[in-house]
């Protein structure tokens, strides 16, 4: 039984204040429930502050993205161990923003993979197509490419530290969600990927989570799938109450 796990991707949203007063509002009213994983996102520079209000909770605190290296001559950039410092948990990689307008190749999503949990912490792979390459049939070839470059350092010791967000960019922000049936299907795919990789045992306790569009309204239905193990949620969570109500959703019945 794999325990659903929803995270917030806040992006460039929220002041450092905004975020501790979202961060605490989500703290009290989500103390309670049982049997969901929980994780927020916030901008690097809130991360730390948020790390701190949340220590003791059951919410994690994650970052938005990671360079590949531990240190060195990488002006801008941020590492996993110093992510992990800050109070960070998790690391999402990859996802269809960075691979937009900052260059994210699935070579690069793969170091970055790597050097999350190389950094203890556990990294949430993001793959997903665009319109165009749904529209032209190409959705699992496409995730298979962003999987194999993703997963290609990933040993399968290392794999209780991997979540699969599958996020197709056309749902992203758009406000059109895939249907529960189009996730499964390719979440169906995605499994039976890291079961050709890493055996039927380990990939059916890896969570996939998905991302696009996810609010109160759809997230029950499709966290009801077979394979949809959670939620990666971007426009939703920068308000409480929607959050939380996605949270709830995903407690087990
Ligand atoms: C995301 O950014 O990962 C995301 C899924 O965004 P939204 O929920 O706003 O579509």
């Amino acid at each position: 039984m794999r325990q659903k796990f929803v995270v917030g991707n806040w992006k460039l949203n929220k002041t450092i204040a905004e975020a501790l007063a979202l961060v605490t509002e989500l703290k009290n009213q989500l103390g309670a429930v049982k049997g969901v994983q929980i994780g927020v996102a916030p901008t690097f520079v809130a991360l730390p502050s948020v790390a701190k209000r949340l220590e003791g909770s059951n919410i994690a605190t994650c970052a938005q993205n990671t360079h590949w290296e531990a240190s060195g001559a990488w002006t801008g950039e941020l590492s996993a161990p110093l992510l992990a410092e800050a109070g960070a948990s998790w690391v999402i990689v990859g996802h269809s923003e960075r691979r937009q307008h900052f260059g994210d190749t699935n070579e690069t999503v793969g170091k970055k993979a790597v050097a999350t949990i190389a950094a203890g912490l556990g990294a949430i792979v993001c793959v997903g197509e665009t319109l165009a390459e749904r529209d032209g049939n190409r959705t699992l070839p496409i995730v298979d490419d962003q999987l194999a470059g993703a997963l290609g350092g990933i040993a399968a010791a290392a794999t209780p530290k991997l979540v699969i967000a599958y996020e197709p960019v056309w749902a992203i922000g758009t406000g059109r969600t895939a249907t529960p049936g189009q996730a499964q299907e390719v979440h169906a795919h995605i499994r039976k990927r890291l079961a050709e990789r890493y055996g039927q045992v380990i990939a059916d306790g890896i969570r996939i989570q998905y991302g696009g569009s996810v609010k109160p309204s759809n997230a029950e239905s499709l966290m009801a799938e077979r394979d949809i193990d959670g939620a990666l949620v971007g426009g939703a969570s920068l308000e409480a109450a929607d959050f939380i109500a996605i949270v709830k959703a995903a407690r087990p019945s």
